[in-house]
């Protein structure tokens, strides 16, 4: 095993959005499926310090790492396909790469000099790729570059990947472009000029190409390919077809049957003799597309019309549907469209509800009358941080007789603050990386219901929040019914609250989505799931009676 590793580095030409993060979790994995140590990092051209401060609609989910890092959503995917955690060092962007250079300027360690793009910024985007090879942990490293090949943003990347090629030496690393190869229909023609223009782009940059992976809606042909090779200076099978296929974790299959990991090994002069162990990711993939069941889940929040702001709940859910054999079908539901009237039409034939995270007052009720719906029609329900917050207003209003309960983020003059800002945000006036982050503990009650869950009395899980259960409010809640089974070991904050007398009405005040992963998938989604099966089987049979 080579001590300094081999990097990998993954760049888009065409269009954005072609799947760069999809194709490196899937390479990553295939890699980490033949025993070697893999890691994957994001860089991304924007000017925000972190995605933390950016509305969903910009750039989908927010990720959250273990050390409580708010990163880009392609974590997410790294993690889930590797199954290994990633850390703040894997995501980086402009907005750091400049906030540290104009540091060390003010504190004067360039004094004398003129600070420029290169060398000054090339050698910190080179300093915080070499962080994570540094540590010893990994054999390969893939860097993918976000944005495309042209963009006046990503030039210093491309600059950087062109200089340490040079310094690491060629054999120590590889580049994978990705483009777009267009269908005319009018013509029924795949073209190939796009991709030619982009590798040349990259050529201009002084960067070679050593594959080209070419998303398509149709297989391209043998002639298609040799043209591709030719004109981008490359052998025939390192022109490799990623084809739209109906699920993202089919992906790493389809490159593995072209080569694709060998060849990367192969060029990267590590040994390739190994076949990678697939056989629990196979298995995952056929429970995921043989299910034996199917059940319906209505999602309500208020960034549904772009699926990306939820992206880890809905894997998750795939892969707890998979656990479970399921067919699970989201029902996506605008919780500003929410209304006393119409929520039994647009929770009809559901079989669970989850209320998603979120922030801000903007489609709050909504959300609270979906809860209030799932409760007294005891259908199972699953409030995830928001979504908890929500269960405990509506039911302090409800049940406890609480008029005008609410969270304090919602308002604050609320005579029943029920959620209130946690006493280490009262000093916070700074939105970016300023909320509770990361990775917390959490002891489950002995006996309850989460324990059976979890296997396990004490866990650990990722947070993203500002507010907290206002614990003044327990025993009031608990007398009648509403239990907090999971609280921080140190601090008491409520983490868990869980509705006796239901099948399954469970709030977190974490994000359990972002630890689910193909080969181990999150045991809380799995009991919702099961609970959703269970709810459905029971009017199944309760209908048959009438
Ligand atoms: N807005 C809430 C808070 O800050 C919930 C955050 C979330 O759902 N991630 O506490």
């Amino acid at each position: 095993m080579s001590v300094s590793p081999k990097y990998i580095f993954v760049t888009g030409g065409v269009t954005s959005s072609l799947g760069k993060g999809i194709v490196s979790a899937s390479l990553g994995m295939l890699l980490k499926a033949r025993g070697y140590r893999v890691t994957i990092q994001k860089l991304d051209p924007y000017i925000n310090v972190d995605p933390g401060t950016l509305n969903p609609y910009e750039h989908g989910e927010c990720y959250v790492t273990e050390d409580g890092a708010e990163t880009d959503l392609d974590l997410g995917h790294y993690e889930r396909f590797l199954n290994s955690p990633t850390s703040k060092d894997n995501n980086v962007t402009t907005g750091k790469i400049y906030q540290t250079v104009i540091n060390k300027e003010r504190r004067g360690d360039f004094l004398g000099k003129t600070v420029q793009i290169i060398p000054h910024i090339t050698n910190e985007i080179k300093r915080r790729i070499k962080i994570l090879g540094k540590t010893g942990n990994f054999d390969i490293i893939i860097i993918e570059i976000g944005g495309t090949v042209g963009d006046i943003e990503s030039l210093p990347y491309i600059e950087t990947v062109r200089q340490l090629r040079w310094e690491l030496g060629y054999q120590n690393s590889i580049v994978i472009h990705l483009t777009l190869i267009p269908y005319l229909a009018s013509s029924g023609e795949l073209k190939t000029k796009p991709s030619q223009h982009s590798v040349r782009q990259l050529m201009e940059n002084g960067v070679q190409a050593n594959f080209l992976v070419c998303r398509t809606e149709h297989h391209i042909n043998k002639d298609i390919r040799a043209k591709l090779a030719l004109f981008c200076n490359m052998d025939i099978n390192h022109v490799i077809e990623s084809l739209d296929l109906p699920t993202i974790y089919e992906v790493p299959i389809y490159l593995h049957k072209q080569n694709f990991d060998s060849l990367v090994l192969n060029e990267l002069g590590l040994p390739s003799e190994k076949e990678p162990d697939l056989e629990k990711w196979n298995d995952f993939l056929s429970r995921y597309k043989q299910p034996k069941n199917q059940v319906e889940i209505a999602l309500v929040g208020k960034y549904v019309s772009l699926q990306d702001s939820y992206k880890s709940i809905v894997e998750a859910l795939i892969h707890a549907g998979a656990n479970t054999e399921t067919k699970v079908n989201i029902r996506w539901i605008y919780s500003g469209d929410v209304t006393p009237e119409n929520v039994s039409d647009l929770l009809s034939g559901v079989k669970g509800v989850i209320i998603a995270p979120g922030f801000g007052d903007r489609a709050i009720e909504g959300k609270t009358i979906a809860c209030y719906y799932a409760r007294t029609h005891k259908i199972p329900l699953f409030g995830i941080c928001l979504g908890m917050q929500i269960a405990v207003i509506e039911f302090a209003r409800n049940v406890l007789g609480l008029k005008n309960a609410d969270s304090v983020e919602f308002n604050s003059q609320t005579p029943y603050p029920v959620i209130c800002l946690m006493e280490e945000q009262k000093g916070v006036t700074d939105k970016g990386g300023t909320m509770r982050l990361g990775l917390w503990a959490c002891n489950l009650k002995k006996g309850s219901a989460l324990e059976e869950i979890y296997q396990s009395e004490n866990i650990t899980e990722r947070h993203r929040h500002r507010y907290e259960f206002n614990s003044e409010y327990l025993s009031e809640y608990e007398k009648n019914g509403l239990e907090a089974v999971g609280t921080n070991p140190d601090t008491g904050l409520v983490e868990i609250i869980q509705l006796n007398d239901h099948p399954f009405y469970v709030g977190v005040q974490y994000h359990p989505e972002y630890k689910s992963t193909v080969a181990s998938p999150h045991p809380l989604f799995i009991a919702f799931i099961n609970a959703s099966l269970q709810y459905q089987l029971n009017k199944t049979k309760n209908a048959r009676k009438i």
